[in-house]
């Protein structure tokens, strides 16, 4: 039997390229490649894009900026299906040659035909087998005179079809729910199930690895191994993954493809990890993982049988860890992109980095997503910045006094041109002493002064990076801000 430590580990990642990859499908990526890691195996990336209809547009750069930006090398590939058509044709002659397959003829009309009876019966859609017995001479006169066909599996109407998944253990299908499948469209193309097989076969593919959802393709595919005289690799089907709801993962659940991750801020090496928890576990603590300690430890026995569940918040906050973790220039480094591309027009391209390396210090240990970074940044990048006037009055005193605490401020920080914070602290906290208010009501006056915001990264420091000038600025602006509001409000006469 194949099992799960087998020499010579061969995977693949087969990817239809008929979207933006899903965190689905790269969570299939992710498991093959970290077990080819494992072992010291190989993988493959191919491309199964034998389905013209739903091809999309750039649909395959897309799956690979994907595995790329998660470092998902691949070792052989990209594989393309398209250019392998011959292939296909043979292996669908050799099968009609031994009669495990068969011309079908029948005409889409029919076939619809066939289809709206099964469902007004209320059974599933299955091919009636009209073209299964056919006789010979009827199929060669209908080849010859160019009769669009198909070529179709001559499935067994009786008994089951067994095959054991690494994950589930033995899994039985009885013959008589599975359908005439066909194998070869009458342009030429493979169906998927061809060209799966095919191709695993010939690619010596030693375990596959893949989403459940096609679990019910699998006794066709053991059948097709069997028809050609070939073992089959091993299968293990990976867990759904749902929503919080408990339904199956999709777009209403908010993000679900990979290009959204990268471009909402996440981080790789957050993804990945929290990616890896997706259906795989350790122990029932452990989520912190390395792509090494992944590797080391990947193994399918700890691959789950039940749904995992895509939990955001566990992957924000995990985003929240990778980010903390970054030295800070590399952290501000991944962020300048995301500011250049968040930050309002007016702000000048491209940002000074040296500038936004100060600005990351001050962030870095409350930014969980790289996109929430233009926001709470904005402050230090805008020569003005807007807020009500009546904000910059602190809890407890009035307009007047908040006019007085600003112009003390004022005076004081105008004569100093050593401008760190430990240097402008020290002169606000004689300020509060003086105006004998606290320096929770100072501070909370200067920080909507400097910053238009009640929240902000702490205040001295900030203040340090706006520096001198942007600082006395924004002070004479609110004071001004608050007189003209006192003389607006003031009894006339
Ligand atoms: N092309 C299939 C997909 O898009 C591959 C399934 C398999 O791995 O066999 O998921």
């Amino acid at each position: 039997m194949v099992t799960d430590t087998q020499d010579s580990v061969r995977v693949r990642f087969a990817p239809s390229p008929t979207g933006h990859p899903h965190v689905g499908n790269i969570r299939t990526a992710l498991f093959n490649w970290l077990f080819a890691r494992h072992h010291g195996g190989v993988f493959v990336l191919r491309i199964e894009d034998t389905d013209t209809a739903r091809r999309v547009e750039g649909a395959v750069e897309s799956i690979m900026d994907g595995l790329e930006w998660l470092g998902l090398d691949w070792d052989e590939g990209p594989i393309f299906q398209s250019d392998r058509l011959s292939l296909y044709l043979d292996a669908a002659d050799t099968l009609v040659r031994t009669e495990a397959a068969y011309h079908c003829f029948c005409s889409p009309h029919r076939l619809e035909q066939v289809r709206a009876e099964l469902a007004r019966r209320q059974l599933p859609p299955r091919y009636d087998g009209r073209c299964r017995d056919l006789d010979a001479n009827v199929v060669a006169s209908c080849l010859a005179a160019g009769t669009p066909s198909v070529v179709r599996f001559r499935t067994p109407r009786k008994g089951d079809t067994t095959f054991n998944d690494l994950i589930r253990g033995p899994v039985t299908f009885s013959n008589a729910t599975l359908n005439d499948y066909v194998l070869l469209k009458s342009d030429g193309y493979p169906t998927y199930h061809l060209a799966n097989v095919v191709d695993d076969h010939y690619m010596g593919i030693s375990h596959i690895m893949r989403a459940d959802e096609w679990i019910s393709s699998t006794p066709l595919h053991v059948m097709l191994y069997a028809a050609f005289g070939w073992s089959p690799p091993a299968f293990a089907h990976l867990p759904m993954i749902l929503g919080p709801d408990k339904a199956k993962l999709s777009k209403r659940h908010g993000a679900t493809t990979v290009t959204e991750y990268r471009d909402g801020g996440y981080l790789p090496e957050a993804l990945f990890n929290f990616l890896a928890l997706l259906g795989w576990a350790l122990d029932d603590k452990t989520e912190l993982f390395t792509r090494d300690q992944l590797i080391a430890h990947f193994s399918l026995d700890r691959v789950g049988k039940t749904a995992a569940v895509f939990n955001k918040p566990k992957l924000d906050w995990m985003n929240g860890v990778y980010i903390r973790a970054l030295p800070v220039e590399e952290f501000a480094r991944r962020a300048i992109p995301f500011l250049e591309r968040d930050l309002p027009p007016s702000v000048p391209r491209p940002l000074d980095e040296a500038y936004v390396r100060k600005i990351a210090a001050l962030v870095q240990e409350r930014t969980r997503i790289l996109s929430e970074l233009g926001k709470l940044t904005d402050f230090f990048f805008l020569d003005t910045v807007d807020y009500p006037a009546t904000s910059l009055v602190a809890k407890g005193i009035d307009r007047t006094q908040t006019i007085g605490v600003i112009r003390g401020v004022l005076s004081t920080l105008e004569d100093i041109d050593n401008w760190e914070a430990s240097t402008l602290e020290w002169a606000v906290r004689a300020v509060c002493d003086q105006s004998g208010l606290t320096a929770k009501q100072v501070f909370s006056i200067l920080r909507v002064a400097a910053t238009g915001r009640s929240a902000a990264p702490p205040l001295f420091d900030t203040m340090e990076v706006l520096g001198r000038d942007r600082c006395l600025m924004r002070l004479s602006h609110a004071l001004a801000q608050l007189e003209i509001a006192a003389n607006d409000s003031a009894p006339e006469g």
